[in-house]
């Protein structure tokens, strides 16, 4: 067996997804001297980049140009990219392993978390996941149907996605016209008739997931006033004492940004976002259509657990409000991938610091990896997912130094996309992404937006001379 990761003999690595942890994997392989490696990227759609064009908000631009760093990455010559190729669905994981000496899986988390309680299945109780890719242009979601007739929305959690979501909701058409919103969800938004949207917390300001900027966003909006009421941003004893003992200023100064909504009368302006803390949903109640209409609460207490964090108590207090639309922002999930090791309970591929591991043996799967979410689970920001790649690469060179890697029969790149090429006809390269972006930055530009999206898969090919 000759050397692997010469000139002649490279080391040859299928990423799989092509979200910010597939390129931070590519760049952590490109950035090492001792190896030369060949990158070939997967992704189930045509085009790349993942959760920073389908996740982030449109109103957060500036999250957006993350998108340059990876445009870099992917001029490495070592690079491929082959868009439009499901692994699972049109390449096997065992066609795969004849043809690369390692496989990296960076599918992300692409489903949602449920609150399993009764009535989550009414009309109207949605998923935040599915109405954050459909406001994006996801070609999944292009049918989506989301009704914004209703006046009152619920958003349940108070992480970053229910920020998003609420902030969404509540932006005025003029807003939205600005960003790379889908045309069809400006469309539908130009006609809402949503004025009040409750965010949820079942536990207090000091446990809010989301962050600062956040939630004074949420204060400086152009046609909606932000709320919380007196007594639910008060902190209760153990959050003070929580927050004394381990002088948590970023904690403190997100909780003045809240308090500072306390009592806020209202300026006149049309919409209401209320932020509502110690209350969790128990049930929702629909019509005779089998339309959400109504939501109950609960009022919790905190209290402390043995290992000191701070969970949520029911208490026999209930309330209900009226609510015709309720999205449950309450974590992403990861989606399994046909032949490779799921832990289904917290929903990521079975793996040790990136190494996939056999659930028979507990032994490490030859040249199986993962990053990112699908890794580690829904958690962090999107620099979160550089030092996670890396993490991973480490363990993959060290794996390559052991001579653990797999042995493909064919390790080179000409006869992967032959391959390739005959599995899916339609597969779409970075070069075919990099006619299509410019063709949406040309549409955004005419319209003063950064770009106006392809949604669907048949215009993307159609846009690019394909099928
Ligand atoms: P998250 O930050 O984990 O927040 C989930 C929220 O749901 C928490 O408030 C959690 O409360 C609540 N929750 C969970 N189960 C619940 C239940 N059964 N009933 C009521 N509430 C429940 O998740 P996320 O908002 O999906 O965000 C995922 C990651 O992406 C985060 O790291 C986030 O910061 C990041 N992100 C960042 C940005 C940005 O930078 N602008 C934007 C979007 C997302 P508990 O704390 O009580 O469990």
């Amino acid at each position: 067996m000759s050397e692997i990761g010469t000139q002649s003999n490279p080391l040859r690595v299928a990423i799989v997804g092509a979200g910010p942890t597939g390129f931070y994997t590519a760049e952590h392989l490109f950035k090492q001297k001792e190896y030369v490696v060949q990158v070939d990227m997967f992704d189930r759609l045509p085009v790349p980049f993942g959760l920073v064009r389908y996740g982030v908000a449109p109103d957060h631009q500036k999250i957006k140009s993350v998108t340059a760093v990876y445009d870099r990455i992917a001029q490495n010559p070592g690079f491929r990219f082959f868009g439009n190729v499901q692994i699972g669905r049109d390449i096997t994981v065992t066609e795969l392993s004849r043809y690369y000496h390692q496989v990296v899986y960076t599918t992300g988390a692409q489903t949602d978390r449920q609150m399993n309680i009764p009535g989550e299945d009414l009309a109207g109780s949605l998923p935040a996941t599915d109405f954050v890719a459909w406001y994006n242009g996801h070609p999944d979601f292009q049918d989506y149907d989301v009704d914004l007739s209703h006046e009152n929305v619920a958003v349940v959690g108070v992480g970053n996605v229910a920020m998003d979501v609420a902030r969404i909701l509540c932006r005025t058409p003029e807003e939205l016209a600005t960003t790379d919103i889908a045309d069809y969800a400006l469309e539908k938004f130009r006609h809402s008739n949503v004025k009040n949207v409750y965010i949820l917390g079942r536990r207090g300001p000091a446990q809010a997931a989301f962050t600062t900027p956040e939630i004074k966003e949420l204060g400086e909006m152009e046609d909606t006033d932000a709320y919380v009421e007196p007594e639910e941003a008060a902190l209760d004893e153990l959050s003070e004492a929580a927050l004394a003992a381990n002088s948590d200023r970023a904690t403190m100064k997100k909780v003045e940004v809240i308090q500072s909504y306390a009592g806020r009368p209202s300026t006149g302006k049309s919409r209401r976002l209320i932020l509502r803390f110690l209350v969790s949903p128990v049930e929702l109640f629909g019509n005779e259509d089998g339309q959400v209409v109504k939501m109950r609460l609960v009022k919790n207490k905190l209290y402390k657990t043995e290992s000191g964090t701070l969970r949520p108590k029911a208490t026999d207090e209930f309330e209900e409000i009226p609510v015709g639309l309720v999205f449950r922002a309450i974590g992403y999930r990861g989606v399994p991938i046909p032949g490779v090791p799921f832990y289904d309970s917290w929903g990521v591929i079975l793996n040790r610091e990136g190494r996939v591991i056999d659930p028979e043996t507990q032994a490490p799967v030859t040249g199986q990896y993962t990053g990112g979410w699908i890794k580690r689970g829904p958690s962090g920001v999107i620099g979160t997912n550089k030092p996670d790649a890396q993490e991973t690469v480490q363990n993959m060179l060290a794996d390559v130094a052991a001579g653990q890697i797999m042995r493909p029969d064919h390790p080179e790149a000409e006869a992967a996309a032959a391959m390739i090429a005959e599995k899916q006809p339609d597969y779409f390269s970075y070069d075919d992404w990099l006619k299509l972006n410019e063709l949406e930055i040309a549409k955004g530009k005419a319209q003063g937006r950064p770009r106006v999206k392809f949604t669907s898969v048949p215009e993307m090919l159609a846009a690019v001379g394909k099928s």
